[in-house]
């Protein structure tokens, strides 16, 4: 059999599977088996080479240059038949730094390998970058003043939102006082005649789900109360902390 394609070859150096003959032919011709290797390479090169840092706009100069470069090498070599034997023991060995068509072709064909394999990798990037959840980004943020009855304590309190709208609360209280009952987390209207139960704050941090239909512009106050096991869902009026968000 003749030697294999460079197409073929290039295919098998970005991941295809060669054929049974392929294989076997590899095993045995030098020529095309460091010419696989080569083009190996140049795909482990090219993947490697690439950061995720950089995926993120994609470096159209560098790909413009590799595809000018195919073109102007391809036009300046109109003649060689790839699938010649004859071309491609021209090529032979590669090693050797050997002007001509013949390998200035094969150099076209390594650089064909390498942007496929940037494009593979962009491709994955690109679908992870579609698929991965959204980083939250903070919308507001609060310092939690304590109440003259809890002097000492103090608190922050941040709000997140996703790319989806889901906003979060997260509070963090510093308050030494080991009471009876528990703690809640509430977000009160600048003019406390509407508040709404975030839920209790077991230690000194959580992270509460911010009601759909709650606007942070008029429940602007983060409050966090000492509540007694009374069985009475409303605001103990004991408040520990409380702090009015500010948005960035
Ligand atoms: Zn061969």
């Amino acid at each position: 059999m003749s030697h294999l394609d460079p197409d073929r070859l290039a295919l098998i150096a970005v991941g295809e599977t060669p054929t049974d003959a392929e294989h076997a032919h590899l095993r045995t011709c030098d020529a095309c088996s460091l010419e696989l290797a080569e083009l190996e390479h140049a795909v482990a090169v090219g993947r490697s080479t690439v950061t995720l840092g950089e995926l993120e706009t994609p470096p159209e100069r560098v790909w413009n240059g590799i595809l000018d470069e195919i073109r102007s090498q391809q036009a300046a070599a109109p003649e060689v038949r790839l699938d010649s034997p004859t071309a491609v023991e021209a090529s032979a060995p590669l090693a050797a730094a050997q002007p001509g068509a013949p390998r200035t072709q094969r150099r076209g064909w390594m650089l064909f390998a390498l942007a496929a394999s940037i494009a593979a990798v962009l491709l994955v990037v690109g679908v992870w970058n579609i698929v991965r959840p959204s980083q939250p980004v903070e919308i507001a943020s609060a310092t939690l003043d304590a109440f003259p009855d809890h002097p000492g304590a103090a608190g922050t309190a941040r709000v997140t939102e996703l790319a989806d709208g889901e906003r979060t609360l997260t509070v963090k209280l510093d308050d030494s006082e080991a009471g009876d009952g528990f703690r809640e987390v509430w977000l009160i209207t600048a003019d406390a005649s509407a508040l709404v139960s975030l839920g209790e704050l077991d230690g000194r941090k959580g992270t509460f789900a911010v009601p759909d239909d709650i606007d942070l512009r008029d429940y602007v106050l983060v409050d966090i109360s000492q509540e007694p096991l009374d069985g009475d869902p409303g605001h103990s009026g004991d408040s520990i902390v409380r702090g009015e968000l500010s948005f960035g």
